[in-house]
């Protein structure tokens, strides 16, 4: 029997988890859950999966909680969080939580020995020398959940000892991979809400419509897989069935193929080096007929550029680029800028706050903060 924290576990991620752990009640147990705000869902899921803990982080009053849920220890704010990936006793955290607020946590974990199961790529992003530094000195390897850092990593477990010259990451593109420059400036919240493969929580569609969320996991394969990102290659692959490759030295390519569903990734992280069922198929390569890849366009999409520049640039690079687009997408979403303006409004806080130091944790959130306000100044 594994104890498993979920923290964000009403949002894509979370309830995809707790799908496979109701499947196999037998092997796991959930030992606590958390969310931001949406407490009519985590009521509903404390009811079912009888954690020990529960937490908001935007905070809960004793006489909020439903009489039958009192069995269950309940905390607010940080200090919620901080206990389900640290305090309440589990053999798994995964953090899923949306931003670099999933930093904390994925280092509060690490240094209370948990095995983190990794779906938050923010906290790579922003604090990936951090995190990486600790997962070693407590020997507690990352378990990826994103789909083409799970697919990288179970290509890594077929190679052996050989090692990976090069990787192949994949993209779909995203609802405006066909659309013209001038069209995806002018992209409504609905139309960028509507991925075409994946049903994924609000900013990671907006960032897979931007293409940013390549961005973000170009740097979260950089720190992962200790890859340099000149041998990080970005291929467009609209039907989402290649989950990403790695090349080797005599150019033979290994590639992890399988229906786009979210439980795939998730399963083999809760249960490596083992596998269980997770509800989902194989994909039918005879309905599928062909795969297609393609170059991707970075005149279309700066996000790709911006983010091969912020990481050259190094320091605190990543993390401005970051915490600009989270501040960016946030507005979009709000529907007060234009879908085009989440890449210039990201190019001019990384041009304003250019070498920028992120030797601490500290640094790291100063970061963020000063490329926040550059989104936010009228
Ligand atoms: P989501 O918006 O659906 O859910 C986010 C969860 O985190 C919710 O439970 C929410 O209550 C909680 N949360 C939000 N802000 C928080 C904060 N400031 N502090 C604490 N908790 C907070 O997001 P998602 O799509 O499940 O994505 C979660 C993470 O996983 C993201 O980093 C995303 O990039 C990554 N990811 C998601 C998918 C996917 O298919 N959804 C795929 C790959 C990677
Ligand atoms: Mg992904």
């Amino acid at each position: 029997m594994k104890k498993i924290a979920i923290l964000g576990s009403t949002g894509s991620i979370g309830t995809q988890a707790l799908d496979i752990c109701a499947r196999h009640p037998e092997e796991y147990r959930v030992a606590a859950l958390t969310a931001k705000s949406s407490r009519k869902k985590l009521f509903d899921q404390v009811r079912r999966f009888r954690p020990e803990m529960a937490g908001l982080v935007d905070g809960i009053r004793e006489e909020e909680i439903p009489e039958d849920l009192r069995f269950c220890h309940w905390m607010s704010g940080a200090e919620a969080l901080h206990a389900a990936a640290a305090e309440v006793e589990a053999d798994q955290v995964l953090v899923s939580i949306v931003g670099i607020a999933g930093l904390r946590s994925v280092l509060d974990a690490l240094g209370a020995g948990r095995q983190v199961l990794l779906a938050n790529k923010e906290a790579l992003v922003t604090g990936g020398h951090l995190v990486m530094d600790l997962a070693r000195r407590m020997g507690k390897p990352l378990l990826p959940v994103d789909s083409e850092h799970s697919a990288i990593f179970q290509c890594l477990q077929a190679a052996g000892p050989n090692r990976a010259e090069k990787i192949l990451l994949t993209a779909s593109g995203g609802p405006f991979r066909t659309w013209k420059k001038e069209d995806i400036h002018r992209a409504t919240r609905a139309q960028a809400l509507k991925h075409p493969n994946w049903d994924m929580g609000a900013k990671i569609t907006v960032d897979s419509a931007s293409m940013f969320n390549k961005g973000l996991e170009i740097m979260e394969a950089r720190w992962l897989f200790d890859m340099p990102e000149n041998r990080i290659q970005v291929v467009v692959h609209p039907e989402s069935i290649v989950h990403s490759a790695i090349v080797f030295a005599d150019g033979a390519v290994l590639a992890q193929l399988g229906t786009p569903d979210m439980r795939v990734p998730i399963g083999y992280a809760m249960s490596y080096p083992a596998r269980m069922t997770t509800g989902v198929a194989e994909p039918d390569l005879f309905t599928l007929g062909k795969l297609t890849f393609e170059a991707p366009d970075e005149e279309k999409f700066p996000s790709l550029r911006l983010a091969w520049e912020a990481l050259r640039a190094g320091g605190a690079a990543c993390t401005v680029l970051n915490g600009a687009n989270e501040e960016a997408v946030a507005r979009f979403l709000r529907e007060e800028i234009a879908f085009g303006e989440i890449y210039t409004l990201v190019a001019r806080a990384m041009d304003r706050l250019s070498g920028l130091g992120a030797d601490s944790y500290e640094d790291i959130l100063e970061a963020d903060r000063r490329a926040r306000a550059v989104v936010n100044e009228r």
